[in-house]
């Protein structure tokens, strides 16, 4: 029964780094599926000395693409964290992208402040959001009334995540779906990371 847990690597360029470290404890506690470690120094410091990675502004698809050519088999997710602001190439001013395809993901601080919730919740919603979307194949989508995988355009509306975890009809279905014993227990471990963020928020 017992099994290694699924790697998660977490790059942390940002200067809140003793706060991320709180958050990945925080994700540890939560289930028993997922290991959230901080990417080794090695790996860190090549994806930080990257040139892609010093611009003002971040490009999202080539840090993803530098990101992944650095990872391996084992590594389930990577998140970097960073404090510039980002943007995609359709997109400006984003929080965070994802490639599924790639196993990365990043995600800015810049703008959090602005939010009125702390740095902690709002790293972990997100990173929550992309172990949902790696595991279970769950994209952004429109708003709709509270569903963590809404675009949250009206950025203040993470609020209402991090109180309810609440997923819409679509999403809960894709979440029941998955039925093989591995993704079970994957999707159990997402119910309950998505219980912990609620429980700390009522
Ligand atoms: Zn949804």
């Amino acid at each position: 029964m017992s099994k290694e847990r699924k790697r998660i690597d977490v790059i942390v360029l940002s200067q809140h780094e003793r706060v991320l470290g709180q958050v990945l404890g925080k994700l540890n506690l939560a289930q028993n599926h997922f290991s959230f470690l901080p990417a080794t120094t090695l790996r860190t410091k090549r994806v930080a000395e990257h040139p892609d990675f010093k611009h003002k502004i971040l490009n999202t698809r080539s840090c993803i693409t530098l990101t992944a050519q650095d990872s391996d088999p084992d590594c389930f997710l990577t998140v970097v964290i960073v404090d510039q602001p980002i943007e995609s190439d359709h997109y400006s001013n984003l929080f965070g992208d994802f490639s599924k395809n790639r196993h990365v993901a990043i995600i800015t601080t810049q703008g959090a402040s602005q939010i009125g919730i702390p740095l902690t919740d709002y790293v972990r919603y997100f990173i929550i959001r992309y172990v949902l979307g790696q595991t279970i194949l769950i994209n952004t989508h429109e708003e709709t009334r509270d569903c963590m995988f809404d675009k949250k355009n009206h950025k203040p509306d993470i609020r209402l995540s991090l109180r309810s975890a609440r997923l819409c009809d679509d999403c809960n279905l894709k979440l029941r779906k998955l039925s093989s014993p591995n993704s079970e227990t994957a999707v159990g471990a997402c119910r309950q990371l998505l219980g912990h963020m609620v429980l700390e928020h009522n």
